[in-house]
Parts: structure tokens; sequence; C-alpha cells
């Protein structure tokens, strides 16, 4: 998964944000349609789109999960830049926790960014959300409404992971 300008954005650096309340009107203000098809498209590598950054909870879970040290869990799966949270490497066509029936092997530990997808502030830039979210995303568009107020709830967690 990811984040295009939303993951290169947030990539390594907190990002302080106004609160929902102190938002202007959203232009989704009425919800948006989403429901996921399991495509795994999201999962996969779309070069500058392809940033799965790990927060220090995600540090803590995934490995124990994995039954692996956090410092193996980092040598064997991540790649670290001074200055930058940990991501998930994506130097292969995937990430390497997608198995072969598109389905996330990590699940129950997903980092947040997946959890939250595609519900980052970044990508709730409506040229943004109708572009390449969308082109990335089968699901969006279709499914039930997400409510503006549950949006935001998942936009704020995602960044509130990295605080
Ligand atoms: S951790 Fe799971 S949900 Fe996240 S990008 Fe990898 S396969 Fe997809
Ligand atoms: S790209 Fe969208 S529809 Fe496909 S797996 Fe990811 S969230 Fe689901």
């Amino acid at each position: 998964m990811d984040e295009s300008q939303s993951v290169d954005e947030n990539r390594g650096r907190k990002t302080g944000q106004v609160s929902a309340e102190e938002r202007p009107e959203a232009w989704y203000a009425s919800g948006l349609r989403f429901e996921c098809t399991q495509c795994g498209n999201c999962c996969r590598n779309h070069g500058d789109y392809s940033f799965v950054n790990l927060g220090p909870k995600d540090l803590e879970a995934i490995p124990r999960f994995l039954g692996i040290s956090p410092e193996e869990f980092l040598a064997r799966f991540c790649t670290k830049e001074p200055g930058h949270f940990p991501t998930l490497r994506m130097d292969a066509p995937q990430c390497p926790f997608l198995d072969a029936g598109a389905r996330c092997s990590i699940y129950s530990v997903r980092p947040m960014q997946c959890r939250t997808w595609p519900f980052w502030r970044s990508n709730l830039e409506r040229e943004r959300w109708d572009g390449p979210v969308r082109q990335c995303c089968p699901g969006i568009g279709s499914g039930p409404v997400h409510s503006r107020e549950e949006i935001d709830a998942r936009a704020e967690a995602t960044e509130n992971d990295f605080r």
C-alpha cells in the first residue's frame, strides 16, 4: 500500500494537522462510498505510491506476530532512512506480506496506514481522491457511504500513529 504523495508527505515525520472541528466544510461532507474488493492493488508497488510507514506500535506488534525480534524484522522486511520512520520494503513488485491469494498474511496486525487506507488526510484532497487514489483502488465509489466523521477519524488515526 502505500502513500503516493500521502506516503511521501508523511514519510518519517509528524504530520501536525488542525482538528476536524477547525477544518472548513469538506467537499466530502456528505460522505464517500468505499468498499474493498480485495484486489490487492494497494499492496503492490506503485513507484512513489508504495510506501507503508511503520509507527512504534506497528514495530512492536508485527515482529511479535511473526515470532521474530524487532531487529530481525527491520533487517528483513523494512527500509530505514536516517530521520525517517521505517517503511515496509517495497523493492519487490508487492509488499512482502501479500500472499498468493492477494490477502494480507499479517492482517490482524497490519500497519495502521493499511487499516485506514484510503482515508488518509493527503488522499482527501479532491484532485488526489478522484485521480491517483481512484485509479489505484477500484473500491472507491462503490459500497456503503462512510460519513465525514468516520473518514476524519480514520485520517486522524493515521496521523496519530506517528506522533
Ligand atoms: S501489510 Fe498487508 S495490508 Fe499492508 S501493504 Fe502489506 S499486504 Fe497490504
Ligand atoms: S486497492 Fe482498494 S479495493 Fe483493492 S485491496 Fe486495496 S483497498 Fe481494497
